[in-house]
This record gives structure tokens, C-alpha cells and sequence, in this order.
């Protein structure tokens, strides 16, 4: 790592400042501690429309210049399976099982505030040329946390719940299981020298964050919670957070300028349907 910060121990006072400052739903940030990792393995479901033995088509070009008119089919659909790069995760929507953990993280070789930061192979790739390609622009990115596991956003969601209640809570942090940080998918970027525990909001004003939100789908990269859309996100407005979905369902998503739920046609996420206390996704 080029990053010559120590990675931080975040106390619960400064947990709360970076909750309270930025106002972060989806966002609080690790200390980047590394669960178990296995060998890289390329899981990389695409939609099937064929079945196995099906006729080759003729006249399909395998490009990825196919032109949609080609095409109408979408380059991806939601998926529930955990291990998919199309896994849709959101309020209404955790992840199952709620504690799953992607076979194929692997750590960042890019600029981190917070060392040991990791994603899937396939998207920790994409990151790796988003960024280089940034950086030939003149735009120093940082990331400052991908992949974070089931118990700590269980420690940090139950501990701020039991001291401040559930629509606080709620306000600030994913509950376990319901992270998109938890598929390996998911990261959030800022500049090099944004001070690290903040996201901020402006971000998206910055010429580094405008580039991202012009490019980052050509590396496969989507803005995963646009201006104005809590309603179907359920988050408020995140320019620093990437969710992964490849270079062709990114670039749909991009030039249909909607959410993913809108994208894969599915039900809007404002809020989570049980009570913290009753949900059945949590393990408590
Ligand atoms: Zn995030």
C-alpha cells in the first residue's frame, strides 16, 4: 500500500462524530479487519437466456459494442444469490445468508486512509484501473472502506441502537446483513487528501468526484445512491459510494440515469419492514 497512515482505531466518540458529521446511511467506516481469505475464483453469473444445449444463435455478435437495438435484453437482472455480481441488496432486501462472506476478496492495491481495504478479485481489478485511469486525468482517489463483514456492522449497528434507538440508528447505519459493503461489491471513494473520516457530500461537486460519476461505469462502476432517489434507495445522496456490477450493466444503468431497483425492475427500498428487534435477517 502507498498509504504511509497507520490504519486507526475508530472509538466509539469518533464513530459517532463521522455518523453525526456526514449523516451516512450506508457508510460507517472500518478499521479494516481482514476475514478469512481463500484463492481468487471468478464467479461471474450472466444472465442465461439460452439454455445449455440451445442452438447457437447466428447472427449474434459477441462484442461488447453490441448495439442494444440488437439486443433488448438487459445485460443483468437482480439476483438473491449472495455470490452473484447482480446480488440486489438493500433495505428490503438483505443479503442471505445474512453472514456471508465472498469466497474471492482479495486486498486493494490502491491508495487507502485505511489499510487492508478489500473487495471481490473481479471488482478490486476494475478499482484498480478506475483509479489509474484517474490518475492520468490528475485525480488522486482514496479509498476508505470496501468489504466489511456481518459482525462489524452488527458491533456498530446494535451498540449505537441499544444507545440511541432505531430511527436513529437507522439514519446512519445498514443493519447487519443488509450492507451492500458486505457483498465485496461495494466501496467508497474519496480524494487522497479529504481528511478520511469523512464522506463527504460534496465529493460530487469536486472535479475528482464528477470524473468518477462520468467514467466510473466504464469500468463497471455505478453511483449506487443518486441525488433525490431515498425514496427507492432508501439511502440518501452518496457520491463516494461505488457498487460493482461489470462494464455492461454499469454502462445500462448509466444511460437509463436510474437506480438499480428501478433498473432490474424491482420494488422500492425506502425502509426496512420489521423492527430492528424482529427482523428475521439479524442474528442476534
Ligand atoms: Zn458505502
Amino acid at each position: 500500500m502507498r498509504s504511509d497512515r497507520p490504519a486507526p482505531y475508530l472509538s466509539r466518540r469518533t464513530l459517532l462524530a463521522i455518523g453525526g458529521a456526514a449523516g451516512l446511511a450506508a457508510c460507517t467506516p472500518d478499521n479494516g479487519e481482514s476475514p478469512e481469505q481463500t484463492p481468487a475464483q471468478q464467479s461471474i453469473p450472466a444472465p442465461a437466456p439460452e439454455g445449455e444445449g440451445a442452438p447457437p444463435t447466428a447472427e449474434e455478435p459477441e462484442t461488447e459494442q453490441a448495439e442494444e437495438a440488437d439486443d433488448d435484453a438487459p445485460a443483468s437482472e437482480a439476483s438473491w444469490d449472495p455470490d452473484s455480481t447482480y446480488v440486489l441488496v438493500n433495505k428490503r432486501n438483505p443479503l442471505e445468508p445474512a453472514d456471508h462472506v465472498p469466497s474471492d476478496l482479495r486486498e486493494l492495491d490502491i491508495f487507502q486512509h485505511y489499510e487492508g481495504q478489500q473487495l471481490r478479485e473481479e471488482a478490486a481489478g476494475a478499482l484498480e484501473e478506475l483509479f489509474a485511469a484517474a490518475a492520468e486525468e490528475g485525480h488522486a482517489l482514496a479509498v476508505t472502506t470496501a468489504y466489511r463483514d456481518y459482525e462489524h456492522q452488527f458491533a456498530l449497528y446494535d451498540s449505537w441502537y441499544w444507545e440511541h434507538g432505531q430511527e436513529w440508528t437507522d439514519a446512519r447505519s445498514a443493519r447487519p446483513g443488509y450492507s451492500e459493503h458486505q457483498t465485496g461489491l461495494a466501496v467508497d471513494i474519496l480524494t487522497e487528501d479529504s481528511h478520511p473520516d469523512e464522506l463527504l457530500e460534496s465529493f460530487g461537486g469536486m472535479p475528482e468526484g464528477e470524473w468518477v460519476a462520468e467514467h466510473a461505469h466504464e469500468f463497471g462502476f455505478i453511483i449506487r445512491y443518486p441525488e433525490g432517489a431515498e425514496d427507492i434507495t432508501g439511502y440518501q445522496y452518496e457520491p463516494w459510494h461505488l457498487r460493482y456490477l461489470g462494464v455492461e450493466a454499469a454502462a445500462e444503468v448509466f444511460e437509463e440515469g436510474v437506480t438499480l431497483e428501478e433498473h432490474w425492475d424491482q420494488p422500492p427500498a425506502p425502509d426496512y419492514e420489521y423492527d430492528y428487534l424482529e427482523d428475521p435477517a439479524v442474528d442476534r
